[in-house]
């Protein structure tokens, strides 16, 4: 006889790492609610509240706003192969793992692909994008929001104006950033952008909400060459999302996008100036309890993310000891540094459900317990003490 494994029963995790983070029980619950047909008119219901929802969130009229099935890296792989055709130029900024993977994804669709680089945990200045793109005229450039590998927030509005100024259409990586910083896709201009469920929208990893807009749109419409994609080629996706013609393209993955459209009244019933103001709260109350207890962040004031904090790890304190401990004592997830930064920083995330005075006064706490496990000396609960200053009296 086959033997059975048992059913699953995860450990109930606090997720403060890079992602994915917390899930309300709102949204597992509409997890399991029961699965329709995809052309069912309760699920091509969705599917259009879904579609307005996102507009909200990404603050565009783009029609062609949407999700595509799969994580944000597919929603990456949607924008770039449908915007780029074999032997098109395009300037990709990399300032971290995500850069880096834009540029691969951007080769891979037979692009000309011109990358200039900074520091992990560094920004690019409006200068160096403007040199770039005179000297390589790019159809496309592409840059990432919020840089999730070393906690670095990329100002837009300026180098937007010296994209569109040279003739380019600008996609920006926006997976960490939406739902927990602004992203104004209209008001700054920009031409496509993807984001996943996963970080600040507060859902299972699963799909990734796109939008395009009016230049990119046209860019589309005028290849000359079929999307080298079959399953993210918008020409054919568009048409399932459309209200007119829904015709039959994949099936969607049904139950992912009852969980998206639970997370998406989340995030609106909230509002987003109050819940970005929620994650700039935490982020500076966390701020302060680490400064407390002598832990610095590894990212400049001026461009630091709220939504993930990178900071240094201590002199002579044990990265993955501290980590296994964090989890197995605690049950709190964070995560450690990535390339460059493996070993020396953690990334603390303050995502979505997971940005929270308790995470936040929890987390200082169980570090604390840590650090003096490495034989280091206890803040003696002057981290909390710290961030509830920051809270004030409630
Ligand atoms: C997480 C992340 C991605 C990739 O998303 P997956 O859901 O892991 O596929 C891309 N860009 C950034 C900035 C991210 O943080």
């Amino acid at each position: 006889m086959t033997h059975v494994p048992a059913p699953v029963a995860p450990p109930n995790r606090i997720l403060m790492g890079p992602g994915p983070s917390a899930i309300s029980p709102r949204v597992l619950a509409a997890l399991a609610a029961p699965t329709v047909g995809h052309l069912d008119p309760y699920f091509l219901r969705i599917m259009d509240e879904t579609q307005t929802m996102l507009r909200d969130v990404f603050r565009t009229k783009n029609p062609l706003t949407m999700s595509v099935s799969g994580t944000g890296s597919a929603g990456m792989e949607a924008c770039v192969v449908n915007l780029i055709e074999p032997g098109d130029r395009m300037v990709v900024c990399v300032n971290g793992v995500f850069g880096g993977r834009m540029a691969d994804v951007a080769t891979r669709c037979g692009a000309e692909v011109t990358t200039i680089e900074r520091p992990f945990g560094e920004v690019f200045s409006p200068e160096e994008i403007a040199a770039v793109v005179k000297k390589v005229s790019p159809k496309v450039l592409g840059i990432v929001h919020a840089e999730t590998s070393t906690g670095a927030l990329q100002p837009l509005e300026e180098v937007s104006r010296i994209v569109h100024d040279a003739g380019a259409l600008l996609l920006v990586d926006c997976v960490t950033s939406l739902g927990g910083l602004p992203v104004e896709i209209d008001a700054w201009q920009i031409d496509a952008a993807y984001s996943g469920t996963q970080k600040c929208l507060s859902c299972p990893p699963g799909l990734a909400p796109v939008t395009f807009g009016p230049r990119a749109i046209e860019a589309i419409d005028k290849r000359k060459s079929k999307v080298a994609s079959w399953y993210l080629d918008m020409t054919m996706v568009r048409n399932y999302w459309s209200d007119k013609s829904r015709a039959y393209h994949h099936t969607a993955p049904i139950n992912m996008n009852y969980g998206l459209h639970e997370a998406l009244r989340i995030v609106l019933e909230e509002g987003l100036e109050a819940r970005h103001a929620r994650h700039r709260r935490n982020h500076l109350a966390l701020r302060a309890g680490l400064e407390a207890m002598g832990v610095e962040y590894a990212v400049a004031e001026s461009h630091r993310l709220p939504v993930l904090n990178a900071v240094r790890i201590p002199e002579g304190v044990d990265d993955k000891a501290v980590r296994a401990q964090l989890l197995n004592e605690f049950g709190i997830e964070i995560g450690g540094g990535l390339g460059p930064l493996a070993g020396k920083t953690w990334r603390i995330g303050l995502m979505g459900e997971a940005s929270s005075r308790r995470n936040v006064l929890l987390f200082l706490a169980a570090l604390d317990a840590c650090l003096k496990a490495q034989g280091g000396r206890s803040s003696a609960g002057a981290g909390v003490a710290a961030a509830n200053e920051v809270y004030g009296d409630a």
